[in-house]
C-alpha cells in the first residue's frame, strides 16, 4: 500500500509549522510499513493533482493569499475542485481553508475571489482571533477533540447545507460567534488549527490516513501505535486552554 500526499503552495502558505503535518503523516505511515510519497507544488508548477490521495494546504496571511490568486485561476483551481468531487483527502488550514469557499474580503475591504468549492464566506474583523484553542469533531469527522493554534482576522460563515468541522469548545474557531469550527464536505477537511496540528491530534491524523486508504483500498487497517508522547501534548495544551 502508498500514499501519494501533495504539499500545495509550501512557498507561500505555510505559517506556524504547518508543513509538520506532512511529517506526521508520513511518519504515521511509515511506522506501519505502509509506503508514501510526498510532493511539493509551489507557484507556477506544472505537475498536476491527479494520481494524488491527499492534499495538504497550509494557512498564509492576507498578502500571500493574493499573491496565489493567479495561478489559482489559471487552473488549480479546476483540479482542486475536481480532485475534492473525486472524494481526495484535503487537509486545508486557515489560509487554505478560506481559499475553498467563494471569496475572503479583507477588514481594509480587499476581496479574493477564491474556489467556491465549499459554500462558505470569510469577511476580515478589526480584532485578530488569537491563541490555543479546542473543538470537538462532530461524530462523522472522527468526535475527537482536537486542540491547536488560531490567529485570524477572518470570520468565517457557512452556508445551510455545509457542515462545520466541530464544536468550539474554548477560543474562537469560525467566527467567535456561532460556534463552530471548520467545515467538512465529503473528504474534505478545513479548519483554524496551526501548530502544527496533527502531531498532537494523533486520533485526528489517523482519521486523514484511514479515509484516504480506504478511498483507494476499500480497506483501512490502520495499526495502533503507542501515542503516549503526542497525547501527552495533546492533554497538556487541553489542559491549560
Ligand atoms: N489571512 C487570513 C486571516 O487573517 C489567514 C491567516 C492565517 O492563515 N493564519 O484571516
Amino acid at each position: 500500500m502508498e500514499l501519494n500526499i501533495c504539499h500545495l503552495y509550501p512557498d507561500v502558505l505555510n505559517l506556524y509549522g504547518d508543513g509538520g503535518n506532512i511529517l506526521c503523516l508520513q511518519k504515521r505511515l511509515a511506522w506501519r510499513g505502509i509506503d508514501v510519497s510526498v510532493a511539493r507544488l509551489p507557484i507556477g508548477s506544472p505537475t498536476s493533482l491527479s494520481g494524488f490521495d491527499l492534499v495538504f494546504i497550509g494557512g498564509g496571511q492576507d498578502f500571500e493569499q493574493q499573491v496565489l490568486l493567479e495561478d489559482l485561476h489559471r487552473g488549480r483551481s479546476r483540479e482542486i475542485c475536481a480532485a475534492a468531487n473525486d472524494g481526495v483527502v484535503f487537509l486545508t488550514i486557515c489560509g487554505g481553508y478560506q481559499m475553498m469557499g467563494h471569496y475572503y474580503e479583507t477588514f481594509d475591504g480587499k476581496r479574493c475571489d477564491f474556489i467556491g468549492l465549499l459554500d462558505l464566506v470569510t469577511v476580515g474583523a478589526k480584532e485578530r482571533m488569537i491563541g490555543n484553542y479546542k473543538f470537538r469533531c462532530t461524530p462523522e469527522a472522527g468526535g475527537s477533540v482536537v486542540v491547536g493554534f488560531e490567529n485570524h482576522s477572518g470570520k468565517t460563515r457557512l452556508g445551510p447545507s455545509l457542515r462545520p468541522l466541530g464544536t468550539v469548545l474554548a477560543g474562537r474557531g469560525n467566527n467567535g460567534e456561532d460556534g463552530t469550527e471548520g467545515a467538512h464536505w465529503k473528504n474534505v477537511f478545513g479548519t483554524y488549527s496551526h501548530g502544527p496540528m496533527l502531531p498532537k491530534n494523533p486520533a485526528f491524523a489517523d482519521l486523514l490516513l484511514a479515509t484516504a486508504l480506504e478511498r483507494k483500498y476499500g480497506r483501512a487497517e490502520l495499526q495502533p501505535l503507542d501515542d503516549a508522547a503526542e497525547l501527552a501534548a495533546h492533554d497538556e495544551i487541553c489542559a491549560r486552554v
